[in-house]
């Protein structure tokens, strides 16, 4: 399910209360900042910091 743009610029890390922005594999929102994924599941972005997931080179979320 794809996330929509308006829910996208609303969105910021719960980190370092930055934007995020969709991967490529639209499966996460990245943090460069962070170098963190924040998984979507089921179309719902999961901001915790805890359930993230380091980034990698690709941007790709890691399973
Ligand atoms: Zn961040």
């Amino acid at each position: 399910m794809p996330i929509s743009q308006k829910l996208l610029e609303i969105l910021v890390c719960p980190r370092c209360r930055g934007p995020v922005e969709l991967n490529s594999g639209e499966d996460g929102l990245v943090c460069g900042a962070c170098s963190l994924v924040y998984e979507i599941r089921d179309g719902i972005p999961i901001m915790l910091t805890d359930q993230a997931r380091p980034l990698d080179k690709s941007g790709r979320l890691q399973v």
